[in-house]
């Protein structure tokens, strides 16, 4: 049984004795209030903040941590008042308890959801203090070690709350070991099957692995003594969760999860490391693309080491890894160690305690609206990596991996992701689709005349970014939607003897939107633009009947509500069909918003496209009503061969598609070209036909063109 001199031992090396002598009177004040309470194992209660406050000591955490541990439960479920922990241990410690005491407070609701979403209130609650957080992932391991004294039906519920939220907690904190504890003890109660067959194949494998194991460390300690080296080894087992997932994911039996034949050596300096490395590989041959270098490349949540696989002494893969130890204190204490190490002479101190920005992020800005959703986001928070990157004044931006200039720049200010028009990464020009790295240092280089593009979105992965510019984007196209909308209905009317300059006109034009309850001129051109409102209205209110003069229209515009045009229907004139590649329906085709003509559509593929500015470009998609048939031009070079004509338009015919016109033209004296208009339903049955005609005999090519005048080609046959 755990006694007080156990926690002094392990805290004396840290601590001044004054601070030991506070630990004590904590230790003290603890057992009294908890005498004769009872654990679920009969144990007196206070072995819990006791074990609990052994963990917090092994992790070196300070000096309010170790005293929280303590008294942790003290308020919840002790007389111990508020008031008193403020009183006796100031009001720091009573903030940490307070925090620690309101996370345990969640109910254990029958709705995961919801747990997740008290969960998220309670993070708040905790003044985002991060040594609550690892105070209560200390007492959730404790207790989840002793799980098995818990009543049956809680068991499950405990086991599915610590593997979906406190290990990936523990993870994103950096506690690597907490985070396999607890995944193996809710493995056991989740999946106690597949926990059992593992635990089943590893015990047979464990005294040919400890004679194995012994052999590869030998071998080693030679290496490395042959370099000169200074260094320990250990050798480890992977956790039987990790297995389980690799081997599910994977798809491999428990023999060939190869890297639980895992060895791990740390040195006393860095340099040792890739020196250790060079030792490891001259010996075995290393296994190409498995090697990691985390030193130069340190995981998001801190963590540095290298990694390799090599084939062994006995033809067996072996995964070593290694680092210093500062190194390994930090991946087995995670941010805890970070205190010590990396952050001792941080400028601001009281972020050392603070959660996580990626953390805090997601308690901020998630609605509670959708429970799923919330928990989905944390899930992926605490798993998805993230890239630090800092600004020129040295601060701290914590981006999810994958980010680019454009996350960057408007994680700092959406006017700057706005006008932004590149970056300098560490001194480099870079373009705004730059993905960022860890260590990155970035300036953002905004330009006033730039603006949010649609394919932006391509670059961006972070919701800030991708709300801002579809919003942008959403902006410009209706302020193109008035331009074009107020365009045509100007040139429309004009050509009815109505100009719209005039005041008489632009008053009558009033009118008409009062009478329409339209708000403003502008969403008038809006709605026209949109096809909402009709050229025949607006003409018919000037007093013009133009059902007698109507055009009949071949196509419309309509915005949907994914922006994209939807081309079909057939009272509008908004939409043309560029010349240049003639699109037919089926085509993938894609818009070009030109000032006063409307849209116009070009198929994807179309060179002309490639030229015009992307952010004139308009997604464009089919309307299914659309089934009017449109004109295609062929090109069918063939053997110049009586009768192949006839067999041309044979194959037309049976695909039931009508030709318009039909030339020849004879290229040699055995060679000839014939072209041909049709009409066709859609592109597949354009290429059906274009196949049938591959498919003849004398047939070399056929080709769809682009823009060719038929009638200037002479007929030759
Ligand atoms: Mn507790």
């Amino acid at each position: 049984m755990i006694r007080l001199d156990d926690i002094v031992e392990k805290i004396t090396p840290y601590m001044t004795s004054k601070d030991i002598e506070e630990v004590k009177k904590a230790y003290a004040y603890s057992a009294k209030v908890h005498a004769g309470q009872k654990r679920y194992s009969g144990e007196p209660y206070m072995i819990h903040p006791m074990e609990v406050t052994s963990i917090l000591a092994d992790i070196k955490l300070d000096k309010e941590s170790i005293i929280t541990g303590l008294l942790h439960d003290t308020i919840e479920d002790t007389l111990a008042t508020d008031k008193d922990i403020k009183s006796l241990f100031g009001k720091d410690v009573f903030n940490l308890v307070n925090g620690v005491t309101k996370i345990g407070q969640i109910k254990i609701s029958s709705k995961f959801e919801r747990q997740a979403e008290n969960f998220r209130k309670l993070i708040l609650a905790t003044g985002k203090d991060i040594r609550v957080i690892i105070v209560k992932l200390a007492d959730r391991l404790h207790n989840a070690r002793t799980i098995s004294h818990l009543p049956e039906h809680k068991k499950v519920n405990f086991a599915r709350e610590t593997m979906d939220l406190y290990a990936p907690l523990a993870d994103r904190l950096g506690i690597y070991w907490i985070r396999t504890e607890l995944e193996d003890i809710s493995f056991k109660i989740l999946k106690p099957h597949e926990f059992a067959e593992i635990e089943y194949a590893f015990s047979n494998k464990k005294s040919d692995w400890e004679i194995y194991s012994s052999e590869i460390q030998g071998l080693l300690n030679e290496q490395l003594n042959k370099y000169n080296i200074e260094a320990s080894i250990q050798s480890r087992f992977k956790n039987f969760y990790g297995i389980y997932k690799k081997m599910l994911s994977k798809d491999l039996d428990f023999n060939n999860v190869f890297d639980i034949k895992a060895f791990r050596v740390i040195t006393e300096k860095e340099s040792d490391c890739y020196a250790a490395l060079g030792a490891v590989h001259s010996t075995w041959k290393p296994i190409p693309g498995r090697f990691k270098d985390y030193i130069a490349l340190p995981k998001s949540n801190g963590y540095q080491s290298l990694h390799t696989n090599v084939i062994g002494p006995f033809g067996d893969k072996v995964e070593v890894q290694i680092r210093t130890n500062e190194m390994h204190e930090i991946a087995q204490f995670g941010v805890a160690a970070h205190w010590k190490y990396k952050l001792s002479n941080h400028k601001n101190k009281d972020s050392l305690v603070h959660v996580p920005d990626s953390i805090l992020k997601i308690f901020d800005t998630q609605t509670l609206n959708d429970p799923k959703e919330f928990i989905d986001a944390v899930k992926d928070e605490l798993i998805t990596n993230f890239v630090y990157t800092f600004t020129p004044e040295g601060d701290l931006k914590e981006l999810p991996i994958g980010s680019s200039v454009i996350d960057f720049a408007y994680s700092i200010h959406s006017d700057i992701g706005n006008s932004c028009f590149g970056g300098r990464v560490n001194d480099a020009i870079v373009p705004i689709s730059y993905k960022l790295k860890s260590g990155d240092m970035v300036e953002i280089i905004t330009k006033s005349e730039q603006y949010p593009k649609r394919d932006w979105l391509k670059h961006v992965v972070t919701s800030k970014a991708k709300t801002k510019i579809r919003s942008a984007v959403k902006n410009s196209l209706v302020s193109d939607s008035i331009k074009i909308g107020k365009n045509i209905l100007f040139q429309k009317l004009l050509s009815y003897g109505i100009n719209i300059e005039k005041k008489e006109n632009i008053n009558k034009l009033k009118d008409f939107i009062n009478l329409k309850n339209i708000e403003s001129l502008d969403n008038l051109y809006i709605k026209f633009s949109l096809s909402q409102l009709s050229i025949v209205e607006i003409l018919s209110y000037f007093g013009i009947d133009v059902k007698s003069k109507s055009k009949v229209h071949r196509s419309t515009r309509v915005i949907d509500s994914s922006n994209a045009i939807v081309v079909g229907g057939n009272d509008n004139v908004m939409v043309r069909f560029a010349k240049c590649c003639s699109p037919i329906y089926g085509d993938e085709i894609i818009g070009y918003i030109t000032i006063g003509k409307g849209i116009s559509i070009h198929r994807i593929s179309c060179n002309q496209i490639l030229e015009i500015d992307p952010a004139r470009k308009i997604e464009a998609k089919w309307d299914k009503s659309f089934a009017s048939k449109s004109s295609t031009k062929l090109k069918v070079s063939c053997y110049d061969k009586p009768g192949i004509l006839s067999e041309v338009s044979n194959i037309i015919a049976k695909h039931d598609s009508n030709i318009i016109k039909i030339n020849a033209k004879q290229i040699s004296s055995l060679k000839s070209s014939i072209y041909l208009e049709l009409l066709v339903r859609d592109a597949d049955h354009l290429n059906d036909i274009v196949e049938s005609l591959s498919s003849l005999g004398d047939v070399n090519e056929v080709e769809r063109l682009k823009n060719m005048n038929l009638e200037q080609i002479e007929l030759n046959l």
